[in-house]
């Protein structure tokens, strides 16, 4: 049986999400996917895992090019949980 799912589009361009980097995703190309949510554990959690087609359409999925841009934005997902730990101690 063929399942069609229409919330995924048939050819969709992704763009890395990695600061200064924005190349565009080749079909070939082997990506990861990340995302963050408060999941469980009431806390955020930052999610990575191999690229899939469904996932990436997700709303809220950043689509990464490389390990690079990974730790890149896995540093920056630090940066804003450790700055939102600040303003939430300092009140
Ligand atoms: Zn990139």
């Amino acid at each position: 049986m063929e399942t069609v799912n229409p919330k995924v589009p048939f050819n969709p361009f992704y763009r890395c999400a990695g600061p200064n980097c924005g190349i565009l995703k080749k079909s070939t190309d082997r990506w990861w996917l990340m995302w963050t949510s408060f999941g469980d554990y009431n806390r955020p959690v930052l999610y990575l895992c191999p690229w899939d087609e469904e996932i990436a359409a997700r709303e809220g999925t950043l689509h990464i090019c490389g390990e690079l841009c990974a730790q890149k934005l896995q540093s920056q997902y630090m940066g804003n949980v450790r700055e939102s730990d600040l303003k939430r101690s300092s009140r």
